[in-house]
């Protein structure tokens, strides 16, 4: 998209340099094993389990499971990491019987830690399935004394990964947060990067990149990106391998061509001149990220040339609204990291309400988001 691409920033398009790509053979084969139809059957899908917000346990169980199912059909191992929204005190037990003692045997109390008593319906199946194996019966649980900070939440971030044939250790992220706001069913907000990032790891899966893709689900976005949160704090333990990059995909599912149809938090001529027709995908990243940025632009450039695109991809940092989504705490610990967004409700206004629907997408659109990504990754990790 050149003609875009020169009203941006020549400050920053001069720093920027020039970094192009020539398509290798095998890698076009790989994009396009990427399918339309399987993108929107993802998003049907995420729209029938409805709103998935985090203080909804049941629907964010629905909508784990799910994904997890699809990942492991392809071979892969899913881990978690556990985001809380709130710490809680006091005494949590579990009212059981011995398993073996009959119908009138005494109820005794088993003690648990204190923070299960704010897990979801997970983690206390899962409790119960150990007390069992230890021959207990379980009548119930409760809670006495303490409290809690806020409300009572838990959801995991889910992960899958190709490792690395020759650097294991250097890891590529690409992610999207699987939460909603209460009330909307989040088609392009975020049933749209879910969907891109389970086909990513679906024609991916046999891949042999030298360095590790790791694909992330992340928890509670929409709850102060709490997901985007835990996962750089445990990323950035002195003892954790290298983390190279960041993908993240948020709210990439609308585009029109009517004209007029783009806001933006600001023009600024000759500087940040956000095109007035939504027919585009952002690219936003810091000074910082701005190589990635290049990596990602020069592969929609070779592969999927048909892929509008705004780069904002170094001066994300100064403007508040490119930090709303789970790669703002990687920025914040200097990990390089692009965000790739529809711009939200500069665009639609559907967004953040419950006719955020499977209808409103435009799945050519988001069919041309994933290749190009998929071209950067293989770009970042396989050459
Ligand atoms: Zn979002």
């Amino acid at each position: 998209m050149p003609n875009i691409r020169l009203l941006l920033l020549l400050p920053a398009a001069i720093l920027a340099g020039c970094t192009s790509v020539t398509q290798a053979p095998e890698f076009v084969a790989r994009v396009e094993r990427i399918e339309r139809t399987r993108l929107e059957h993802s998003v049907r899908a995420l729209d029938e389990i409805g709103p998935r917000p985090i203080e909804d346990s049941a629907a964010t169980l629905r909508t784990t499971t799910w994904i997890r199912e699809q990942l492991e059909e392809w071979g892969y191992v899913v881990t978690e990491e556990e985001v809380t929204r709130s710490a809680q005190t006091g005494r949590f037990t579990a009212q059981v019987r011995r398993a073996d003692a009959g119908p009138g045997a005494e109820t005794t109390e088993i003690e648990l830690p204190a923070s299960f008593a704010s897990y979801g319906p997970r983690v206390r199946a899962a409790a119960s399935r150990r007390l069992r194996a230890d021959g207990w019966d379980v009548e119930g649980y409760s809670l006495s004394g303490g409290g809690r900070t806020a409300a009572p939440h838990i959801a995991p971030n889910l992960f899958a990964q190709v490792r690395g044939t020759e650097h294991p250790e250097r890891i590529i992220e690409v992610s999207a947060h699987y939460d909603t706001v209460p009330g909307s069913s989040g088609a392009s907000d975020n049933s749209s990067g879910v969907a891109v990032v389970l086909e990513l790891a679906r024609v991916l899966a046999d891949a042999t990149p030298r360095k590790t893709i790791r694909f992330c689900f992340f928890a509670a976005e929409e709850a102060g990106l709490l997901g985007g949160r835990v996962h750089v704090e445990n990323i950035t333990r002195a003892d954790a391998p290298v983390l190279e990059a960041l993908i993240n995909l948020d709210s990439i599912g609308h585009a029109t061509d009517a004209p007029d149809s783009q806001d933006a938090p600001l023009r600024i001529p000759l500087i940040a001149w956000i095109p007035t027709t939504g027919d585009f995908i952002t690219v936003i990243g810091t000074n910082a990220s701005g190589w990635l940025g290049n990596v990602f632009e020069a592969a929609a450039d070779a592969y999927v040339p048909k892929l509008n695109y705004y780069s904002v991809n170094r001066l994300g940092g100064y403007f508040a609204d490119a930090r709303r989504s789970d790669h703002a705490p990687y920025w914040d610990a200097d990990i390089p990291a692009i965000f790739l967004t529809d711009t939200g409700e500069f665009r639609s206004d559907t967004y953040h309400t419950h006719d955020d629907t499977a209808e409103t997408i435009d799945y050519e659109f988001l069919h041309r988001v994933a290749r190009a990504t998929a071209a950067a990754l293989l770009e970042l990790t396989v050459r």
